[in-house]
Order: structure tokens, then C-alpha cells, then sequence
């Protein structure tokens, strides 16, 4: 045998068992799904999800696994083509690449009133379905118990029903497996003859965003489906059993009588009945996810659209644009009157974006502290 076929020989691809020990059994899975996506869609039948915790269906179907390794290469949170990726994205400093930012909010009503922050978001969405950009677009929704539930809408009538954040994991790549079922219905509304042929958006957190890219890197199946990707900014995420233990004996209130979640230095709570409550944050840092504490991507660095709040004057949303994909985007949703910039005078951009990029450091910054501090 050559010495070069030895050397291929000796390259052991890594599979889910690696993943499974390297990655779910050290607390370090965020839950994405786009291992058990991946799998899935190969009609493989070895991996399921679990109260968001990917492993084999069973022993007998863990004999299945072709071990071709992908789930292993495409998770966020391993290592190899990680530099290649970061190299393609330009995402090796704090904030990734940045074409351009801007502070903005929606012109429509009805997200203004359901939006988390400038309601951007879910305006991007609205406008990608009646440009006839996309067919789908994945986002989370509550179930009847507030847990966070991925789902693919179709149609713009159901965005409002995802608007807002929920502070816990929702796993944004694991509706892909079933992409394969989508009813013939839709597909024909959709004048679809081809599943390869469907165009998606795609929200969901930075690491979410980071095994995206992982997969359109690999070039593989059933991400090659996703055509925009839309990050949100985080800081960190929450277990969603810790948490809603800690805010309901915080504010006595059971979770469906709570309406709206956000954090503003503080977590807040808005009841159906009106009152605001206000916890301090630390009290919820028994319920932060353990991979949030080795994670110092706040803003996004792998999309081509990142949104968040940090910074942003109230009542709008901060946008970083990525890609020339996203920069066409949101010029023709300011052209056409979707969104509204933040009003800035021309003496006082300079300073302005001097100021908000100081902001986005600091939030990096504040992020791997916060790693330091739980490992010291
Ligand atoms: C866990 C988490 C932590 C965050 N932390 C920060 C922060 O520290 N600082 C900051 O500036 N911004 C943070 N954000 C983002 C912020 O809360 C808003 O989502 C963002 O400003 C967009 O607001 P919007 O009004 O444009 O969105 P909307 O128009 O209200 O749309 C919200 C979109 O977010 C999606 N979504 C909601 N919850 C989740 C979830 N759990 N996982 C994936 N997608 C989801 C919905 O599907 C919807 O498409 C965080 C978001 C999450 C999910
Ligand atoms: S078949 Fe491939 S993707 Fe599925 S578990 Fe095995 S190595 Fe992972
Ligand atoms: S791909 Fe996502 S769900 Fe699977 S192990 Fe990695 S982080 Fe967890
Ligand atoms: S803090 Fe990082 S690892 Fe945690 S949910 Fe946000 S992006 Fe993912």
C-alpha cells in the first residue's frame, strides 16, 4: 500500500457517536437540528430529536448510520472546515463582515404592533413573500405550553404569529427533515414541480446561522433550500423549564398569563392584563444554556441580514448587512417604503456610527467576560 493511501486510511471520518460525545454529552449542543435534519432528509433513519437533544432512535437504528459523518462536520459546534467557512463569511473578527448598518423600523401596523423591537424582522419576511422572493421562510412560534416550536409558513398571513422573541431554544434547522413531505397542495399553490427548486428565508440565532453556512458550505442537502438567512443578535438563551420556574415564582404568574418577554439591561415581563414586572438578570443565570457561556457571536457574523435592539433608538431595530444579497434587500424595502430609517443628520452620522459600533464591541466584549467569569 502507498504511504498516501495509508494516510487516507488512517483519517478517521467522525460520525454522530463523535458528536454525541463530543458535543450533546458535554453540554455543548445548541439544539439547532441540523444534524437530525441532514440525516433525516437522507431518509438514513438513524437520529431523532428529543426534548431538543439529538441521539439515535434506538440501538437497532444506530446500525444504520452509513457513517458518512456529515452530521459531525455540518454541527456549529465542531471544529473541522470551521476556518474555511469563517475564511468564505470574512467572519474571523468580533462583528464579521459589515457592508453597511443602519437603525430602522417597519411602516406596517400590525407588525409594528407585534414586532419584539422595530419589527424589521418580520417586515423582511412580509416583503420576501410578496416580491415573490421566497416560497417559505422558517421561523418559531409558541406552542400552548410557551415552548418555542420551528415551523415553516408559507404564506404571509402567518408571520405575525411568530413575531416577537421567546427566550429559549427553538431549533430552526430541524423543519428541514420533513421538507421532503410538504403537502402537494402548497407545492402547487406555489407553482413548485421540484422540492430543490423551493426558495426559503431562514431566522434564527448566531450558532443557528453558523450551522447553516457549515451545511451551504459542504454543499449539501436539505440547506441548499435556504436563500436568505436573517440572525437575530443574542447574548445568551435560556433553558426553557429553569426559566419559566424563576419568572413565574418571581412575578406569581403562570406562563399563559404572560404576553410579552424582553430584556432591556433587566428581563421584563408584560402580563395579559397590562402590569410590567421587572427582574434582575442575574437572577436568571442558573437558567442560561451552558453553550452560551463559550459563545462570542452576538451579532450574527454568518448571515446575510443580522437584526437586533442593542443600540438601536426605541421603537427601531439596529440592521448589519452582510452580503450584496442583503444590501439589494433592504434598499428596496427603504425604496419602497416597508422600513423607515432612523432620521440622522449628515454632521452627525460620523459620530453616530462611530458610537454604534463601539456599542456592538462592547457587547462582544461583555459576552466572552461573561465566558471568562462562569470558567474562572
Ligand atoms: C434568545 C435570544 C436572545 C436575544 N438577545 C438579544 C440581545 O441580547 N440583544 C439584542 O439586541 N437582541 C437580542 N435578541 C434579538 C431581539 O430580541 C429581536 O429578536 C430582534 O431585535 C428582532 O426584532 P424585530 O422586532 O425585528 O423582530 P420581529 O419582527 O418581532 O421577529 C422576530 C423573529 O424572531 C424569530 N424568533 C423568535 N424567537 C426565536 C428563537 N428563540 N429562536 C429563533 N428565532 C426566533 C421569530 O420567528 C421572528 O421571525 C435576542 C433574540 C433571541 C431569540
Ligand atoms: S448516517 Fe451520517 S448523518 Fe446520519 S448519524 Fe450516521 S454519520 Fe450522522
Ligand atoms: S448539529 Fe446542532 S443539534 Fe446536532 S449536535 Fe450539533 S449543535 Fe446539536
Ligand atoms: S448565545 Fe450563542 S450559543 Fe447561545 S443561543 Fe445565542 S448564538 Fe446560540
Amino acid at each position: 500500500m502507498t504511504e498516501s493511501k495509508k494516510k487516507i486510511q488512517e483519517v478517521k471520518v467522525k460520525t454522530f457517536k463523535d458528536l454525541e460525545e463530543e458535543v450533546v454529552n458535554r453540554d455543548r449542543c445548541v439544539a439547532c437540528g441540523a444534524c437530525v435534519s441532514y440525516c433525516e432528509v437522507q431518509a438514513f433513519d438513524v437520529i431523532t430529536m428529543k426534548e431538543n437533544r439529538p441521539q439515535f432512535k434506538s440501538q437497532k437504528n444506530e446500525e444504520n448510520c452509513t457513517e458518512c459523518g456529515v452530521c459531525y462536520y455540518s454541527c456549529p459546534q465542531t471544529e473541522p472546515i470551521l476556518s474555511q467557512v469563517e475564511e468564505r463569511y470574512d467572519a474571523g473578527d468580533n462583528l464579521g463582515h459589515i457592508i453597511d448598518f443602519l437603525a430602522a423600523k417597519t411602516m406596517d401596523s400590525i407588525i409594528e404592533k407585534h414586532g419584539q423591537d422595530g419589527g424589521v424582522v418580520s417586515t423582511i419576511l412580509r416583503y420576501l413573500f410578496e416580491e415573490r422572493e421566497i416560497d417559505g421562510a422558517i421561523v418559531s412560534e409558541y406552542d400552548e405550553n410557551l415552548i418555542p416550536i420551528p415551523k415553516i409558513i408559507f404564506d404571509e398571513k402567518e408571520i405575525i404569529n411568530s413575531a416577537g422573541t421567546r427566550y429559549s431554544i427553538s431549533p430552526q434547522m430541524l423543519p428541514l427533515k420533513d421538507i421532503k413531505n410538504i403537502s402537494a397542495d402548497i407545492l402547487r399553490e406555489k407553482g413548485i414541480y421540484n422540492i430543490d427548486a423551493m426558495r426559503l428565508a431562514f431566522v434564527g440565532t448566531p450558532c443557528q446561522l453558523r450551522a447553516l453556512r457549515k451545511m451551504h458550505f459542504l454543499n449539501i442537502t436539505p440547506a441548499h433550500l435556504i436563500k436568505y438567512g436573517i440572525s437575530l443578535f443574542c447574548f445568551e438563551n435560556f433553558n426553557h423549564e429553569q426559566l419559566y420556574d424563576i419568572l413565574t415564582r418571581e412575578t406569581h404568574l403562570t406562563p399563559s398569563q404572560m404576553k410579552k418577554t424582553y430584556i432591556k439591561n433587566n428581563f421584563f415581563i408584560q402580563s395579559k392584563t397590562g402590569e410590567e414586572h421587572e427582574i434582575e438578570i442575574k437572577k436568571l443565570d442558573s437558567a442560561v444554556r451552558s453553550h452560551c457561556l463559550e459563545c462570542v457571536d452576538f451579532t450574527g457574523k454568518y448571515s446575510d441580514i443580522s437584526v437586533g435592539s442593542s443600540g438601536a433608538p426605541k421603537g427601531y431595530s439596529m440592521i448589519i448587512i452582510r452580503t450584496q444579497k442583503g444590501k439589494e434587500l433592504i434598499d428596496a424595502m427603504l425604496k419602497k417604503r416597508y422600513i423607515e430609517e432612523y432620521p440622522i443628520s449628515l454632521e452627525e452620522l460620523g459620530e453616530w456610527r462611530e458610537k454604534k459600533l463601539k456599542n456592538f464591541n462592547r457587547m462582544v466584549s461583555l459576552k466572552s467576560k461573561k465566558k471568562r467569569n462562569r470558567t474562572d
